[in-house]
C-alpha cells in the first residue's frame, strides 16, 4: 500500500468545545495542512454548518459543482459536539456543493467520528481536489500521525461502503474498537447522484460496527468523484469531559436537566426509546401523511403490515439500548440482527441493519411495497452500496407514476414497473448502485429523470417536450432538485412551506410543521405560518451548528411546554440547551443571540444559493402534488374531505360545481394561490424583497454585505 502524504503533529487540546484548528486535505496536490481558526471566523460561524458554509462561500465560485476540484467536502461537528452528560451530542453535518441541487447542501450524521476526530485535535476536515488515485485518510492522535494512503483492495465482497469500512479499520488499527471510526463512501456514488456517506463506530454489546448516514443530497457521491473512499480517526483520550467546558457543573446540570425530561416522557409520548423512528408510520397513516404510490395516497389498509410493531416483535433487539452516541438516553437508533437477505448479490448472507427509521420504511410505501422483509433488505443494500433510501425510493416512485401514466413504457426501461412490484424495484435499486441498464436514468435523480423521461416520451410520441415535462413536473417530487423526505404536505400549508424554502431542498430538518399545522391546528392564519417558517429553520439551524442531535428537544416535549405560549417551541427544554452552550463556551448568551446567530448562517446559504441560481421565488416553488390533489384520481379518494374543504373557505352559500372534475380543477386553483400568498408573507417575514432575495439591510445587520453579496444583489433577479 502506496503512501502518498504524511504528517506528524500534536493534537490540539479542546478548550471550551473547540479546538480552534481545522484539517485540510487537498486531493489534488496531495496536501495536508492545519488551518488556524481565527476567533472572529468561531465567533460569528459557530461550528457545523456554519464552517461548511462559510469555507464554501469563501472558496467556491457559481461556477463551482460537485465534481469541481475547487468543491469542498466538510465534516465538522460544534462546540457542543462530543459530551456525554448530554443527549445527542455525537451529530456532525457534512456539507458540500451537491450533485443534485448544484447547490449547497448538508445532511446531519451520528455516530462517534465527530467525536473523535475532536479528540484527536480538529473542529473540521475540510477537503478539497480529486486525487487520480483512490485514497484513503488515516488520522491517528495515538500516533500522532496524519497519513493519506493508496486505498487497499480488499475483493469484491467487501466493496460496499460498510463492509469496505469494516476491512479497513481491522486492517488499519489491528481491530474494531471504540477508539476509532470511519466515515466511506460506497460504490454507487460513482454512478448516481445520491450517494451517502455512512459513519461507522464499533458498538461493543453488538460487536459489530454499526453506521449512520448523512443521507441528502449526494455527499458520498461527491467523496467517491474526490477519488476519496475513507477516512479513519483514532484517538484514546477519555470522552468524558472532553470537551473541557468553562462550566462543567453547568454543564451536568444541564445534561440532567434534559436526561429527566427523556427518561419521564419519552414513553408517554412517541416512544422513540422503544420503537425508534418507525413509530411513526401509523401516526402518518392515520393522517394520510404516509407516501403511498409516489404521495398519491396518504393511507392504506396495507400500511399495518410496517407499522412499528413489526419491526419490534420480529426484527429489532429489544433489550439492547441503541443510541447513536454515549450518554443519548432517548436511545431511538434501532437495529436489527441476524437478517438473512432473500434478494441481490449477497442473498444468503445473514447481516445487521441499523435501521429501518421512518423516512426508509416511507421510500419504500411510496413504491407501493408493503413487506417489512423487503424493507429491511432495502435499508441494507442502500447503506452498502451508499445511497440515500429516500432519493433512491422516490426516484423508483416517481418513474413507477410514469409508467402508470403511460409516459413510460416497459420498453423503455427493459421490464415493467409497475407500483407494489418489488420484484422491479429491487432490479432497479441494483442497477441504479451498479450504473447499469436503466439504473443510469433512476440514479440521475427526479429533476434529471423527468427530462430524460420527457425527452422520450415526446420523440415516440410526437409531443412537445416541454408540454410533456410540464406535466411529469406535476408529479416528480423534487425541488431544487432535491427529493421530498417523507411527509404528503397536501394538506398542510405551513409544510409545504417548509419544503418549498427549504434552502437545501424538500428535507424536513429545516421545518417539521406537517403536525403542528395539520394534525393540531396550531398556525391558522398566514402570519403564524410565516412566524413558523421563520423561527422554526433558525432553531434547527442552531442544531446543526453546534453539534446535537434535535430530536431530545423537538420529540420530546418538557412537561412544562404545555404552561408557554407555543408549546411547539418546546422552550422549557430549550432553555436546557442553553445552559449547556454556555456553560461549554463560557458564554452568555440568550434564545433570541442564538436566533440571530442562526439567522446569519440561514443568510449565508441563502446567498449560496443565490449565486448558483437557487436562491429565487421560482426556485421556491413546489409540485402540484406537494400541494393538493394532482391528478382527479386522488381527488377522487377524499372527495367529501376536498369537497368540504371547498365549502369552508368560500363559504356556505357558495354552490359547489356539479362535476368533480371542476371541483378539482377549482381546488387546485385555490391551493395554487393559497402558495403563493404564503411565499409574499414569509419573504417579508425574512426581510425578503418579493423575489425572494434579502433585502440589503438584512444582510448588513448580520455583517453580511459584502462585495461578493453587493454584487449578487445588484443583479436583475426578475
Ligand atoms: S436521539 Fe436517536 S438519533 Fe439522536 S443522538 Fe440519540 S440515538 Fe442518535
Amino acid at each position: 500500500m502506496e503512501s502518498f502524504q504524511s504528517l506528524e503533529y500534536s493534537p490540539q487540546p479542546v478548550r471550551a468545545g473547540y479546538t480552534d484548528r481545522i484539517l485540510r486535505l487537498d486531493l489534488g496536490a496531495r496536501s495536508i495542512s492545519l488551518m488556524e481558526v481565527p476567533e472572529s471566523f468561531k465567533r460569528q460561524f459557530i461550528g457545523g454548518r456554519g464552517y461548511a458554509l462559510k469555507l464554501i462561500w469563501d472558496e467556491t465560485t457559481g461556477e463551482t459543482r460537485y465534481d469541481s476540484p475547487e468543491n469542498l467536502l466538510v465534516m465538522s461537528s460544534g462546540p457542543l459536539g462530543n459530551e456525554p452528560w448530554f443527549p445527542g451530542s455525537g451529530k456532525f453535518i457534512i456539507g458540500t456543493i451537491s450533485p443534485l441541487t448544484d447547490t449547497f447542501v448538508d445532511s446531519n450524521i451520528g455516530g462517534h467520528f465527530a467525536p473523535l476526530l475532536k479528540l484527536a485535535g480538529f473542529d473540521a476536515l475540510a477537503v478539497s481536489g480529486v486525487s487520480d488515485r483512490e485514497v484513503v485518510l488515516i488520522i491517528d492522535a495515538d500516533q500522532g500521525r496524519i497519513s493519506l494512503v493508496e486505498a487497499p483492495d480488499y475483493g469484491e465482497d467487501q466493496a460496499g461502503s460498510l463492509s469496505y469500512g469494516n476491512a479497513l479499520l481491522e486492517d488499519m488499527f489491528g481491530g474494531l474498537s471504540e477508539n476509532a471510526a470511519a466515515v466511506t463512501a460506497g460504490p454507487a456514488g460513482i454512478h448516481a447522484r445520491f450517494g451517502i456517506i455512512n459513519s461507522l463506530f464499533f458498538d461493543k454489546r453488538r460487536n459489530r460496527l454499526r453506521s449512520k448516514q448523512a443521507g441528502r443530497g449526494g455527499t458520498g457521491t461527491v467523496m467517491r468523484h474526490k477519488g476519496l473512499r475513507a477516512v479513519l480517526v483514532r484517538s484514546g483520550l477519555p470522552r468524558l469531559k472532553g470537551n473541557q467546558a468553562a462550566d462543567p457543573d453547568g454543564v451536568k446540570r444541564a445534561g440532567a436537566g434534559l436526561k429527566k425530561v427523556v427518561s419521564q416522557c419519552d414513553s408517554q409520548q412517541l416512544y422513540l426509546g422503544a420503537w425508534g423512528t418507525t413509530g411513526l408510520t401509523e401516526y402518518m397513516n392515520k393522517f394520510h401523511i404516509l407516501p403511498i404510490d409516489n404521495y398519491q395516497y396518504g393511507q392504506s389498509p396495507k400500511s399495518e403490515a410496517v407499522f412499528a410493531e413489526v419491526f419490534r416483535d420480529k426484527y429489532f433487539s429489544k433489550k439492547l439500548p441503541d443510541g447513536c452516541y454515549i450518554g443519548c438516553n432517548l436511545a431511538c437508533a434501532k437495529a436489527a440482527e441476524n437478517v438473512l437477505l432473500t434478494r441481490g448479490p449477497h442473498a444468503g448472507r445473514r447481516v445487521g441493519v441499523d435501521g429501518p427509521e421512518y423516512e426508509t420504511v416511507g421510500a419504500v410505501t411510496a413504491m407501493g411495497i408493503f413487506d417489512p422483509q423487503f424493507i429491511l433488505e432495502y435499508n441494507y443494500y442502500c447503506d452498502e452500496y451508499g445511497l440515500d433510501t429516500i432519493s433512491t425510493g422516490v426516484s423508483i416512485a416517481f418513474l413507477m407514476e410514469c409508467a402508470q401514466r403511460g409516459m413510460l413504457t416497459a420498453e423503455d426501461v427493459g421490464y415493467d414497473l409497475r407500483f407494489g412490484d418489488a420484484e422491479a424495484a429491487d432490479r432497479l435499486l441494483h442497477e441504479v448502485a451498479q450504473g447499469e441498464g436503466f439504473g443510469r436514468v433512476c440514479g440521475q435523480g427526479v429533476s434529471r429523470a423527468k427530462g430524460w423521461v420527457a425527452e422520450r416520451y415526446a420523440s415516440k410520441n410526437g409531443a412537445s417536450p416541454a408540454e410533456a415535462l410540464a406535466e411529469l413536473s406535476k408529479f416528480g417530487m423534487e425541488v431544487k432538485g432535491l427529493e421530498f423526505s417523507m411527509y404528503i404536505s397536501k394538506e398542510s400549508l405551513a409544510q409545504q412551506g417548509g419544503y418549498g424554502f427549504a434552502l437545501k431542498g424538500p428535507q424536513h430538518d429545516e421545518a417539521w410543521l406537517i403536525f403542528i399545522d395539520q394534525v393540531h391546528k396550531e398556525l391558522p392564519t398566514y402570519d403564524l405560518k410565516a412566524k413558523a417558517l421563520k423561527w422554526f429553520p433558525l432553531i434547527r439551524t442552531w442544531f446543526n451548528a453546534v453539534g446535537l442531535c434535535k430530536l431530545p428537544w423537538i420529540d420530546v416535549r418538557h412537561p412544562e411546554a404545555a404552561n408557554t405560549d407555543w408549546p411547539a417551541q418546546n422552550q422549557p427544554s430549550l432553555k436546557l440547551y442553553v445552559d449547556y452552550f454556555n456553560a461549554t463556551v463560557g458564554a452568555n448568551k440568550t434564545l433570541q443571540d442564538i436566533l440571530d446567530d442562526s439567522e446569519r448562517l440561514g443568510l449565508l446559504q441563502k446567498m449560496i444559493n443565490l449565486r448558483h441560481g437557487q436562491g429565487t421565488r421560482a426556485s421556491d416553488q413546489i409540485p402540484w402534488r406537494a400541494m393538493g390533489p394532482a391528478y382527479l384520481n386522488e381527488y377522487e379518494v377524499r372527495s367529501d374531505y376536498y369537497d368540504e374543504w371547498l365549502r369552508e373557505k368560500l363559504g356556505p352559500e357558495a354552490s359547489l360545481p356539479a362535476d368533480p372534475a371542476a371541483r378539482h380543477a377549482l381546488l387546485m386553483d385555490m391551493r395554487r394561490k393559497e402558495y403563493d400568498e404564503l411565499c409574499d408573507t414569509v419573504y417579508r417575514a425574512k426581510g425578503f424583497d418579493d423575489i425572494g432575495v434579502p433585502l440589503p439591510s438584512t444582510l448588513e445587520k448580520f455583517g453580511l454585505l459584502d462585495e461578493q453579496a453587493h454584487d449578487l444583489l445588484d443583479r436583475n433577479w426578475a
